[in-house]
């Protein structure tokens, strides 16, 4: 079995997910007291979300690749970024380490493109929405078309992020909203829904809508889960 690294804290919400659901995979696969082999450095999010909104992505991809070269000298054969807002540092973080990283938008694209979707909505941070790095991404590899919401509803999105979700707090009122939006990509043309931020599972699933919800997190997870059992 390979090891997994995992750079986590982005939020802590949902690595804690990433965590569970990889060791689940591996259980689910290997069976009996088997569980993943994980070396995890799991970051303090509140000085990262400043510099976020300070737009100092060159200050975090030196801080991530020092992190990702701290998970290589630990062992791990390959390495997961928690989180797609930080993932606009990936080509960065990756040429400072000699191990692969799985970007999260591979195993979303690959699972998107395997079900025939073409024309999807993303949801996620106001930078995962707005800026090329995502969508750019599952339109070259995947020649998948992602539409966003409307800039106040990126705001709204944004907002429950970073104020509720990535605390822990799960409100009905947010859930609502995350619904409306999701109906008006729907009635855009979506197929799909992305949902490109860690945390949004904690709001809405697959149960909530006639959509279907493709969960950035538990993809991502999974792609873990088989790459560190492949031969
Ligand atoms: N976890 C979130 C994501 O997947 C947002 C937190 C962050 O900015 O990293 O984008």
């Amino acid at each position: 079995m390979k090891t997994i690294g995992l750079l986590g804290g982005m939020s802590w919400e949902s690595t804690a997910n990433y965590y569970k659901h990889i060791n689940h995979g591996v259980k689910s696969k290997l069976g009996g007291l088997h569980s993943a082999e994980i070396v995890m450095k799991s970051l303090d999010f509140a000085p990262i979300a400043e510099l976020q909104q300070a737009n100092k992505w060159d200050t975090m991809a030196d801080m991530l690749t020092q992190d990702a070269r701290d998970i290589e000298r630990a062992g791990a054969d390959f390495i997961l970024i928690c989180t797609n807002t930080m993932h606009l540092i990936f080509d960065a973080v990756q040429a400072g380490v000699g191990i692969p990283l799985i970007h999260i938008a591979d195993p979303t694209g690959e699972q998107l493109k395997h079900d025939g979707k073409q024309k999807v909505g993303l949801l996620g941070t106001q930078f995962t929405m707005s800026e090329s790095f995502y969508k750019d991404r599952l339109k070259s590899k995947f020649d998948i078309d992602v539409i966003v919401p409307n800039e106040a509803d990126q705001k709204v999105i944004h907002d429950v992020i970073y104020n509720e979700l990535c605390v822990g707090e799960i409100k009905s009122e947010s859930k609502q909203v995350y619904l409306e939006v999701i109906a008006k990509l729907q009635a855009q043309g979506a197929e799909a829904v992305i949902l490109g931020c860690t945390e949004i599972a904690l709001l809405v699933n697959e149960n909530d809508t006639d959509i279907p919800v493709y969960d950035t997190a538990v993809l991502h997870a999974d792609s873990a889960v088989s790459n560190s059992l492949k031969h």
